[in-house]
């Protein structure tokens, strides 16, 4: 058996095939440029005889529907998906499942109807995510497709944590309150973590730090989410690759007057022009650690304030939980970046918190652990897998695995 992963954009659309016997991911790849002149399909792929393949094709996608067309057609003709038979599940990325969904949701049309009713939500998201699971619905009636929600973890944060102190009724009537993203990593990295320590994941307190292009951090306490920094929408919280993160919403009104900025622009500034980019004018971690070692000031800058953010939420999560077994350090950023981790921990000694300096240098990858032997708290580094985690809950929805 087979469960195919869709995590659907609004002009693109990523896929991985997963044998369930192994979990091994055997096929993956992205359509992108959907509606747009000239789309591209590629694939990665393993062939029955064991080798890696490799394909890329440039055409027009006009729509949805045809990249999910040509996603299953061309895993058929790579001999990976003999019939469509063999998949268990579709497992649907879905980015705001709201207060209503709590769990991996299996789709019917009510389940369409409530992530339709979400869309206000996440405007950007939910259409496209939507988008992918209708497609699928009318494509392979007979493949039960299963919503997974990046807000689902978060669910069991208490209304200390997700109420914000504003209006009641903003809440009550317009469900304006934190929900928070990246719960499928969160949650995922968290279950790895407590089998690193080989504890019980419910009996674990954790500090999950998902530091990618987007990043987040949240605290878990007993194996569920009781805190995480991104907010009603994930702008809320740490310093990110172009999102402005924690922020004096005055701001808005006083740049909205000073500039003559309607909520577009607005929306456009603190989403896609703040952070790393806003700060340095580059998105992209890598290229701003070479250009602060060649001695540009705003790169520097960048990284230390990204860094002094992530530690300010370390602090703040360590007092909420009280005792914390590990600081997890994920995504593009915290798997790669020693220098982040570096001083997102430093001056916390006194917290029982300290790297091994070798350890967090070294080129290992996998998950390791990277603290010093005396720290009281572990700190560890989890690759994520959200595909991964997508397709077992998927199958576990529909009563597998
Ligand atoms: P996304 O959130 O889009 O999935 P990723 O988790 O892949 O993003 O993270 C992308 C970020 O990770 C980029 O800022 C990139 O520069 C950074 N990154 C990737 N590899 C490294 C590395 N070796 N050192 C520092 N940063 C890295």
């Amino acid at each position: 058996m087979k469960v195919l992963v869709l995590n659907s954009g609004s002009s693109s659309i990523k896929f991985q095939l997963f044998a369930v016997a192994t979990w091994r991911a055997i096929a993956a790849g992205a359509v992108s440029r959907i509606g747009e002149d000239e789309g591209e399909v590629s694939y990665r792929w393993t062939d029955p005889q064991g080798h890696s393949r490799t394909d890329e094709t440039r055409l027009p996608i006009p729509n949805h529907r045809d990249g999910i067309e040509r996603i299953v057609a061309g895993l058929q003709a790579g001999g990976v998906l003999a019939d469509l038979s063999e998949l268990a599940a579709i497992g649907h990325r879905v980015v705001h499942g709201g207060e209503r969904f709590q769990r991996p949701t299996l789709v019917d049309d009510a389940v369409v109807e409530a992530i339709r009713d979400m869309i206000p939500l996440a405007p950007l998201h939910n259409p496209a995510n939507l988008d992918g699971i209708e497609v699928a619905r009318t494509l392979f009636p007979g493949v039960p497709s299963v919503a997974v929600f990046d807000t689902a973890f978060h669910q069991t944060m208490p209304s200390t944590a997700y109420r914000y102190a504003i209006p009641e009724y903003l809440y009550l009537k317009h469900r304006v309150r934190r929900y928070g993203f990246h719960g499928t990593s969160h949650q995922y990295v968290g279950e790895r973590a407590a089998a690193v320590l080989g504890k019980p994941f419910d009996r674990c307190n954790l500090i999950t730090l998902h530091l990618g292009n987007g990043a987040s951090a949240t605290a878990i306490r007993a194996g569920r989410s009781i805190d995480t920094s991104m907010g009603m929408t994930p702008l809320e919280g740490l310093v990110m690759g172009t999102r402005c993160g924690d922020l004096d919403p005055a701001i808005l009104f006083y740049t909205a007057e000073q500039l003559g900025l309607d909520n577009q622009a607005l929306d456009d500034l603190l989403n896609r022009q703040s952070g790393l980019l806003g700060l340095c004018g580059v998105n992209d971690m890598r290229e701003i650690h070479r250009l602060a070692a060649e001695g540009d000031d705003r790169a520097e800058l960048a990284i230390a304030i990204t860094a002094r953010r992530i530690r300010k939420y370390i602090g703040a999560y360590y007092a909420e939980l009280g005792r914390v077994d590990a600081i997890v350090f994920t995504g593009g950023i915290g798997e790669n970046d020693a220098e982040v981790r570096h001083r997102a921990c430093a001056g916390l000694e006194n917290l029982g918190i300290a790297l091994d300096d070798s350890a967090n240098l070294s080129a290992d990858r996998g998950e390791r652990a990277i603290s010093a032997a005396h720290s009281q708290v572990k700190i560890l580094v989890i690759p994520t897998n959200e595909e991964l985690a997508i397709a077992r809950q998927a199958l576990a929805a529909v009563g597998g695995g």
